[in-house]
């Protein structure tokens, strides 16, 4: 029996994702787990050198104007992004800097910069979350670009969703100070 295309393709894109930490995880020592506070942040996500030429009247370099994404919030608070898969979404998808985005993200200790694990918006039915959409591979995305199995285009998805719970920052230690 012969499968569909979309299938076969599936398939092989699954086996080479679950082939590549299997094949690190062998080679690497183990690390340290890394620390870090989750928080929900609000606002839109702006480029940090207009932002601040906005607010503060400082001026970056020419070449830098678009090097840093950040989420202002309503506030005035600056958030720098950093800029994986999920960060660079803002970059290259304008629609997404153009609306309000709540941001469930990672602040790792002794950095300024967050990490985004989901990312949520408002629609006329509430929080959505979003991400993008294949509907041929039936596979989510974290950003726009051609899809990763078939190639085809993807759209941006809206799905109902409800803020996930934020465990309360643990107590800092004092005896450690
Ligand atoms: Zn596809």
């Amino acid at each position: 029996m012969r499968l569909p295309r979309c299938i076969r393709l599936l398939l092989a894109c699954s086996s080479i994702a679950l082939g590549a930490p299997l094949a690190s995880a062998a080679d690497d020592p183990p690390k340290p787990k890394p620390k870090y506070q989750t928080e929900i942040l609000r606002g839109r996500v702006v480029f940090l050198a207009a932002a601040m030429q906005r607010r503060f009247g400082a001026k970056t370099v020419k070449e830098a104007d678009e090097r840093i994404l950040a989420l202002e919030t309503a506030k005035g608070d600056l958030h720098p992004l950093f800029e994986d898969t999920r960060g660079r979404a803002f970059r290259s998808d304008k629609r997404l800097r153009n609306r309000e985005v709540t941001l469930l993200v990672r602040r790792y200790d002794g950095s300024p910069v967050v990490q985004i694990i989901r990312l949520f918006a408002h629609n006329k039915s509430g929080l959505v979350e979003l991400d993008y959409w294949c509907e041929i591979c039936a596979i989510p995305m974290f950003e726009l670009k051609p899809c990763d199995c078939c190639g085809g285009p993807i759209r941006l998805r809206e799905q109902k969703a409800k803020l996930p719970e934020i465990p309360p920052a643990p107590p800092r230690n004092k005896a450690a100070r």
